[in-house]
């Protein structure tokens, strides 16, 4: 989906015919990508993973059922719907591509009003998934990602680090003295504080492997891809100031109230000699370090 909410469907199709007919019918709804033959997907879906795909099942070199099962194996492309648009009348032929995990089968001739209305149920049925998908791993107070979804997410940056012999790095943030926070100005003032952090926390996860969790109640986790100790530091006492100087009014705008974080920092280069619940509890002990030696601080050793 684009940046205005545009679906992409990709087209496997080698007649030109076929591709300019399927263009005419969903380039005003969707942004089309084509791909000629079964070998030009791989290069396509490097370049943009599309919520639907309408395949053709003959093909010059590698054939649609071909296709098909390799989109089904790799994890990357396997929740890619795919819509069969076949020549092959034989019902054993679509029984097959049924099967082997596409969600449609459509047989050419085909009226364009029923392809239409068939990708529209179809990309419907990814916006629902995506939704509820996304209800599982957002924090609904903050609208960060969740506990759920760091969990997720810092086993594939792990391994992506291991991959590539990339630093990793982590930071542990919680609220100083929240508790009185919530005594003095009451929770709901609390729960506007808590997502004022959060924007503060969130804004600093800049590229695409970083990763801002609220962990806990007023616990905050960044994964931060490809950063060692010292950028990761920078990037912790950023935050800390940036929350530091931080007002948040209170709902009257009457009092301007603040607060301080305490901040744990770590940072490795993941291998077979460390575990992740280590490397977290290495952030972790760093964050009650700086508890103990007087809040409003980033600790690292
Ligand atoms: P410390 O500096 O040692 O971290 O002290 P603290 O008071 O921040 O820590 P403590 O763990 O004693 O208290 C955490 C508080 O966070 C208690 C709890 O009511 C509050 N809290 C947790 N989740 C939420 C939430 O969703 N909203 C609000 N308003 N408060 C929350
Ligand atoms: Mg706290
Ligand atoms: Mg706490």
């Amino acid at each position: 989906m684009d940046n205005e909410g545009k679906c992409s469907i990709l087209i496997v199709d080698d007649e030109q015919s076929n591709i300019l007919v399927l263009k005419k019918i969903l380039s005003p709804e969707y942004t089309v990508f084509t791909a000629k033959s079964g070998e030009e997907v791989p290069e396509r879906l490097r370049k943009n993973i599309p919520d639907l795909i309408l395949l053709d099942l003959v093909l010059p070199g590698i054939d649609g059922f071909e296709v098909l099962r390799r989109l089904k194996e790799d994890p990357e492309t396997m929740n890619i719907p795919v819509i069969i648009i076949s020549g092959l009348e034989d019902e054993t032929d679509e029984e097959k591509g049924l099967l082997m995990g596409a969600v449609d089968y459509i047989i050419k001739p085909f009226k364009h009003t029923i392809i239409l209305a068939r990708v529209k149920t179809h990309l419907q049925i990814v916006r629902q998934i995506r939704m509820i998908e996304r209800l599982g791993l957002v924090d609904p107070l903050t609208d960060i990602a969740n506990r759920r979804c760091f969990d997720d997410r810092i086993i594939i940056e792990w391994r992506r680090a291991q991959r590539g012999h990339k630093p990793l790095a982590f930071l542990m943030m919680d609220i100083d003295k929240f508790k009185n926070y919530n005594d003095t100005w009451g929770h709901p003032q609390g729960d506007a504080l808590l997502k004022s952090v959060a924007r503060v926390f969130s804004a600093a996860a800049r590229r695409s492997g970083d990763l801002a969790a609220r962990i806990g109640g007023e616990e905050f986790g960044l994964l931060l891809a490809d950063t060692d100790l010292d950028a990761a530091i920078k990037i912790a006492e950023d935050i800390r100031v940036h929350v530091e100087q931080m007002i948040v009014p209170t709902a009257d705008g009457k009092t301007e109230t603040r607060v301080t974080v305490s901040i744990g920092a770590a940072s490795c280069r993941p291998g077979s000699d460390i575990q992740i619940a280590d490397f977290i509890l290495t952030a972790d002990r760093f964050l009650y370090k700086a508890k103990a030696s007087g809040r409003n601080q980033v600790c690292w050793k």
